[in-house]
């Protein structure tokens, strides 16, 4: 086997992502030893248990000590807090970056703890499922999904070209834009959809002439799907939309104005209206199964139990 890319990695946090990173680095021989940290003292025991780390310890700047990797797993709202934490122990030359599912305020919160000599490069695998915690993590994870890298223009290229073959090793596609950009785009493919399947789950659930037991006893394909994604994470989620402001309202603007064209469609039995919608987004999903990103497989939602969790769809958030 080829010599690792780095000598030790540090994950704070250990749930779904930083385990799932650990288990793919240790498979395709990335790394040599893997430390970790997280808030609570159960989840690294977890994950030690799991075989998960080589090493677990009680706080952000004992794992980042040393490292030469250290790879930031916790929610956004932290990512600051951990930075400012673990600043002085950070050797020269580590590649500092993270896997949160915001950029521009990540870097924003980064940004003034950053130590000289260490290169900054923050990442955001577009890759997850709606499970938390390190029992989630599997390391086909990332395998054929997009990692986004959104480095400075001044930040060291070795570093960035480095970060970029460590994501290609775990079996992603890697693409290089500003966090401004990467915010926007995130905002319609991902955030956005959370907040309409965590709304429209909730709106089911104030209904009052319809039961909750018939709300969930009828849930054909439409809502069940929305309750996937509705059970994500609250608090990975809360900081999301927290921390994406901007770009989240920019573009729920836009998708209220296209739902009261539907709307008015709908009031004035404008069929035609509401054919070329509907056939403008299938056309869509057609794209989406091309790249690669789903399969065009019928899915009933009554898959066997015992099925691999890597083959269950994804949030990719
Ligand atoms: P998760 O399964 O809930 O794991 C979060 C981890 O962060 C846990 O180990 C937690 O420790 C730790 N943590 C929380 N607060 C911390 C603190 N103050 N200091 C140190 N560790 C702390 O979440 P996840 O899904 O892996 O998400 C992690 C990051 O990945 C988030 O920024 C998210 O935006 C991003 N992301 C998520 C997905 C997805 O689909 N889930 C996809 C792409 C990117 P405890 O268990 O002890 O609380």
């Amino acid at each position: 086997m080829s010599k690792p890319m780095f000598e030790r990695m540090a994950l704070i946090g250990v749930g779904l992502i930083g385990s799932s990173i650990a288990l793919a680095a240790r498979r395709h021989g990335l790394v040599k030893h893997i430390v970790g940290s997280a808030r609570t003292k159960e989840t690294v025991e977890t994950a030690l248990r799991l075989g998960i780390l080589d090493e677990g310890v009680s706080s952000a700047r004992e794992a980042a000590s040393k490292a030469d990797l250290v790879i930031l797993c916790a929610p956004v709202g932290v990512c600051g807090v951990l930075c400012e934490e673990i600043k002085d122990v950070l050797k020269p030359g580590t590649i500092l970056t993270d896997v949160g599912s915001v950029k521009s305020a990540i870097v924003e919160a980064c940004a003034p703890h950053l130590p000289d000599g260490v290169n900054f490069v923050p990442g955001h695998p577009i890759a997850g499922t709606e499970q938390s915690g390190p029992e989630a993590g599997f390391a086909e994870l990332f395998e054929d999904r997009w990692c986004i890298l959104t480095p400075e223009p001044n930040t060291d290229q070795m570093a960035v070209s480095k970060l970029k073959s460590f994501w290609e090793g775990l079996g992603s596609n890697v693409e290089i834009m500003t966090p401004e950009h990467h915010d926007l785009v995130l905002a319609i493919t991902s955030h956005v959809p959370h907040l309409i399947a965590f709304n429209i789950v909730n709106t089911a659930g104030h209904l009052e002439r319809v039961t909750d037991t018939e709300v969930i006893k009828f849930s054909a394909s439409g809502f069940r799907d929305f309750t996937r994604i509705a059970a994500s994470d609250p608090t990975m989620w809360r900081d999301v939309f927290l921390n994406n402001k901007e770009a989240v309202l920019e573009m729920l603007g836009r998708f209220s104005e296209d739902l009261s064209n539907l709307q008015r469609a709908i009031r004035f039995d404008d069929g035609e209206a509401l054919f070329d919608l509907f056939a403008k987004a299938r056309e869509m999903r057609r794209g989406v199964i091309e790249a690669g990103q789903d399969t065009d497989q019928p899915d009933f939602g009554r898959r066997a139990k015992t099925e691999s969790k890597d083959e269950s769809p994804g949030s990719n958030s």
